[in-house]
């Protein structure tokens, strides 16, 4: 497991100061310092600091609830947001700018291909820390925790005569294949699990990495509207044909099929 900031009291308050005025912050999480969600537009009230001068700051009330909020502490509103969205604007698509490139030159290359990623989680010892700090892992039961793959000792054995050897822990491909494709589309780059990990498997950037991805795929954002439906829910079956083809070609050449 990682701390992030370590050392006493005096440390965490430098680094809050600077974490008000900096927009990079090397001690971050390194999904922190490729996040383009760093404000707070869905709370009812936000504080920012970007684009106000030293020592000052603004509150920015985002609902009916947030303004009333704010008029009950006597703050009457009305200020000009315009610096503040413009410099925001820039922040970000830096941000998305660093990010791609970190997925895709950095990290996305250090993954790719089936050897690459089986290196990556090599050190996974399959205890699922990852999956039980997730907030989008809320399953009252985790399938990977469930009877269906809890397997007696003779199924290994049988495994690993047919196949002439089986790695031990056993599963752990399956684990991070079988998750990713449950939740990686609603992962928020949170960066939790890879916190708790005891092995320091780059977990979260994995899933991010993915999740970025087949979002793209679907134009679908976690979090951007409570009304838009998880791509899951929302099957068309006329969609994704060009993924499909290359499949659907080859089983109608299949010799077996004629
Ligand atoms: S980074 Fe994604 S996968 Fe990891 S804990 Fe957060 S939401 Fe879950
Ligand atoms: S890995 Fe899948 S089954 Fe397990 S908690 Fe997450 S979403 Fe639910
Ligand atoms: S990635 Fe880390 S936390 Fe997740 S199951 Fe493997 S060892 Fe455990």
């Amino acid at each position: 497991m990682k701390d992030y900031i370590e050392g006493d009291r005096g440390r965490l308050e430098e680094l809050f100061q600077k974490s008000l005025g900096a927009q990079e912050l090397p001690e971050a999480r390194p999904l922190c310092q490729v996040c383009y969600h760093f404000t707070g537009e869905l709370a009812d009230i936000e504080v920012g600091f970007v684009g106000a001068s030293e020592d000052e700051y603004y509150l920015v009330a985002n609902s009916p609830e947030g303004e009333e909020a704010l008029k009950t502490l006597g703050y009457q509103g009305g200020g000009d947001l315009k610096e503040r969205e413009e410099a925001l604007k820039e922040m970000k698509e830096a941000r998305r700018q660093k990010r791609r490139t970190y997925f895709t030159e950095e990290f996305g290359s250090q993954i790719s291909g089936p050897d690459a990623l089986l290196s990556t989680l090599h050190d996974c010892t399959n205890c699922h820390n990852c999956m039980r700090v997730c907030p989008i892992c809320f399953c009252r039961e985790c399938f990977f925790d469930s009877d269906a793959l809890k397997v007696s000792p003779d199924n290994y054995l049988g495994r690993a005569r047919k196949k002439g050897a089986l790695r031990l822990l056993p599963d752990t491909l399956l684990f991070h294949m079988g998750r990713m494709n449950h939740m990686s589309l609603s992962c928020v780059s949170c960066g939790v699990c890879e916190d708790a990990c005891p092995n320091g498997v780059p977990v979260s950037r994995l899933f991010a990495m993915v999740g970025d991805r087949t979002r793209a795929i679907f134009d679908y954002e976690p979090g951007r509207d409570l009304e838009e439906s998880i791509p899951f829910l929302d099957y068309r079956e006329e969609e994704l044909q060009e993924w499909e083809a290359p499949y659907t070609q080859s089983t109608t050449h299949c010799p077996s099929s004629s």
